[in-house]
């Protein structure tokens, strides 16, 4: 299995040559530790399909007159039957999906609406192979029906999916063909039928590509937008959704939930004896020490123009405690006269804290910073007690 991924992220990266290879991990599999893009994801993926259901639901039924005309009565009208079935599966499916960020309701929603055409397909094929199709317009109208599993493969190149998903919703489409060409009840001869199985495959590979592409685009823009151009630590407003998504998660599982809030010492100073533009190095070097001592997991968000908040997950406050001193410890880079930057730093605990939602969580770690502030910076607080130096 693992040469198999290996295989086939070398001939990602051939295509996709800027792509790193956890990104190429992410278009295959999409593993969860991207929560922001699995949102974004759910979202679009179920407004596409709703969008697409609702096609179906108003183009199904115009071609009723048509079979009624081409066809035998009693075809005519079974189609019909199964016409405004399909119809009301369609229906169902654009009306009763509501805006979810939950991708696994995505992923429901996709299935079944697949499994409507493929049921569609699998009904119409050994009913039309009932009658005596001898008329040319009868042969080009149920022909028609064949093409259906195409039509559906194909469609998967709109929704933006991994290359597993892919993978797994062609499959029942590529098997309902097969299905029908061991069947006695084929509108195509079985050479045919072998040929249109190859040609489905191929279809699948290329929508499926094509589907990946758009995670891609999708991947790059939330990290784009959720991330600030200056430190390329999260942006607040992301930030707040990511705690509160690490929030819930904490109290479901009741695991420790820290917070480090970091407010860099005498800022403004710099801003105002060697310009902007120094400043803005500072903080980018202030960042990148803080990223530096991140673990897996960790969140780093801007709060503010120079304040940070770390979160880390599963960390109760002793562990909370060394993660802070290693970054004390290293320092957050140097002031454009040499001297070490230094910050006051707040640090509360979910358990330890008692706090019941996140943003008295932030409030807790944000004053304790303060009192930090209050008692000569350059220190860390982590008790509602006088603040005790770092060095
Ligand atoms: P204290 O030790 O009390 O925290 O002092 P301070 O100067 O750091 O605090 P204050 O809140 O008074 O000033 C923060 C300064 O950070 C103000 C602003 O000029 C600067 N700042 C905020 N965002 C940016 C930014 O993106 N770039 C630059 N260069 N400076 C910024
Ligand atoms: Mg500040
Ligand atoms: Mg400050």
């Amino acid at each position: 299995m693992r040469k198999i991924i290996a295989v086939a992220e070398t001939a990602f990266r051939r295509v996709f040559g800027d792509l790193r290879v956890s990104e190429v991990r992410d278009l295959i599999f999409l593993r969860d530790q991207s929560p922001l893009v699995q949102r974004r994801r759910a979202v679009l993926v179920i407004s596409r399909i709703r969008m697409v259901a609702a096609v179906f639901a108003i183009l199904t039924p115009l071609w009723i007159p048509v079979d009624i005309l081409v066809f035998d009565k009693a075809l005519g009208l079974s189609l019909a039957a199964l016409r405004v079935l399909a119809t009301l599966a369609f229906a169902g499916i654009a009306l009763s999906f509501r805006a979810s960020e939950d991708m696994w309701a995505a992923r429901r929603a996709l299935v079944l609406l697949l499994a409507v055409p493929t049921c569609f397909f699998l009904i119409s094929h050994p009913l039309l192979a009932q009658f005596d199709i001898d008329d040319p317009l009868q042969q080009v109208i149920a022909a028609g029906y064949a093409f259906l599993p195409f039509v559906m493969v194909a469609g998967l190149s709109v929704f933006p999916i991994t290359m597993l998903e892919g993978a797994l919703l062609a499959t029942p489409l590529w098997l309902a063909n097969l299905l029908i060409a061991g069947t006695g009840y084929q509108l195509l001869t079985f050479a045919s039928h072998l040929g249109a199985l190859w040609l489905l495959a191929l279809l699948a590979v290329v929508a499926t590509l094509a589907g990946m592409s758009q995670l891609h685009f999708m991947m790059q823009l939330v990290t784009q937008a959720s991330h600030d151009g200056l430190t390329r630590a999260y942006t607040r407003r992301t930030g707040e959704e990511l705690l509160d998504l690490q929030f819930a998660q904490a109290r479901r599982t009741d695991t420790p939930l820290a917070v480090a809030f970091i407010d860099l010492d005498h800022f403004k100073a710099i801003n105002d004896c060697y310009g902007h533009e120094e400043g803005d190095n500072s903080l980018r070097e202030a960042a990148a020490a803080l990223r530096r001592i991140q673990r897996r997991g960790d969140i780093l968000i801007r709060w503010g123009g120079e304040e940070f908040l770390l979160v880390l997950p599963n960390t109760d406050l002793g562990g909370a405690r060394i993660a802070v001193d290693r970054l004390c410890a290293a320092g957050l880079g140097k002031r454009p006269d040499g001297k070490r930057q230094t910050a006051s730093i707040g640090i509360a605990e979910r358990l330890a804290d008692g706090c019941r939602e996140w943003d008295s969580l932030v409030e807790k770690a944000d004053h304790r910073m303060y009192v930090a502030k209050q008692s000569g910076r350059d220190r860390v607080v982590a008790k509602d007690e006088m603040a005790a130096p770092v060095a």
